[in-house]
């Protein structure tokens, strides 16, 4: 299986991978971002670059004015600052996905060959379950269009089958997102690691999270990545529980069953009752 693995030590955040992400899919559309949102990623933005700073996370073109966004960082300080870094930020490609578990229509399907969790828009019909069910929010919603479907990184499935690399990881000329073998991805972040303690928190992201990603990290010591991997969420796979939980709805549905017919037949009881109760006092007036 193939991956991506960001090595947020390295990012000078120069948007160059979302740049190229949009281009390649999503060229000349716009679309609204909410002032409020967490991030920019939008049905024509999957792929977008977040400023982290003491644990407080920028949008970097919509932040600008808030009182504390760093104004000071340059491509030449990010670097050698300790708790602050540019995060990519995409679909992460669980290995099972969230979102193909509960799309009833099978638009999602992991590509075991690429990596991809790969998104059919034409098989959509614009539910939204994968919006609700992916833990980490990434599905985005075509609000402006008369029928609106989701839309996502696809990780260049297309090209990744023809022999290249998704073009985000092509544009990236600083090394900071590079794409292979998931597995010799884990152990060249398991080596950097080793060589350089103090570069890197001692943690490859995506390796055993939600059952595993086809989006790696490697990050700073003091900018850990809780943020976009959502740690409560444990290593088990996210479907796992979608199974565990469906697995008691026959239970549920029995146990509704009998309580509806138990009290159909209390309510049906009460209504005789009061029927034989009027046909008597028809049949004995009142004095
Ligand atoms: S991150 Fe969300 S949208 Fe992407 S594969 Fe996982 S569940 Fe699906
Ligand atoms: S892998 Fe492809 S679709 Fe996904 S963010 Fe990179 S360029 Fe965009
Ligand atoms: S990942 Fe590479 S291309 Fe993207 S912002 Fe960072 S340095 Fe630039």
């Amino acid at each position: 299986m193939k991956a991506i693995l960001t090595d947020i030590t390295r990012c000078i955040g120069c948007d160059k991978c979302k740049e190229a992400c949009y281009n390649q899919y999503n060229k000349g559309k716009v679309c609204a971002i909410s002032a409020d949102a967490k991030d920019d990623l939008s049905e024509a933005t999957w792929t977008t670059v977040l400023l982290v700073d003491r644990g407080n996370v920028f949008v970097k073109d919509m932040d600008q004015e808030k009182p504390d966004f760093p104004k000071d960082v340059s491509e030449q300080t990010i670097l050698s600052l300790p708790q602050t870094a540019f995060v990519r930020k995409q679909c992460l490609h669980c290995n099972e996905p969230t979102c193909e578990a509960v799309c009833p229509v099978g638009a999602f399907h992991k590509d075991q060959e690429t990596g991809a969790v790969i998104y059919e828009s034409h098989k959509c019909i614009g539910c939204r379950y994968c919006m609700y069910a992916c833990p980490f929010g990434i599905p985005r919603y075509e609000w402006g269009t008369p029928f609106p479907v989701v839309q996502k990184c696809i990780l260049c499935y297309e090209e990744i089958k023809t022999g290249r690399k998704p073009a985000c990881t092509e544009a990236c000329q600083d090394g900071a997102t590079i794409f292979g073998d998931r597995d010799e991805l884990i152990a060249e972040a398991h080596r950097r690691i080793e060589q350089e303690p103090g570069r890197y928190r001692n943690h490859v992201y995506g390796e055993h999270e939600a059952g595993g990603t086809a989006v790696l990290y490697l990050t700073k010591p003091q900018v850990p990545l809780d943020f976009l991997f959502h740690q409560r969420l444990g290593v088990d796979p996210l479907p796992s529980y979608t199974w565990q939980w469906l697995a008691k709805v026959p239970t549920i549905g029995m146990s509704a069953a009998f309580a509806g017919t138990g009290l159909f037949w209390i309510i049906k009881r009460r209504n005789l009752l009061a029927q034989g109760e009027e046909a008597l006092e028809r049949k004995e007036p009142h004095a």
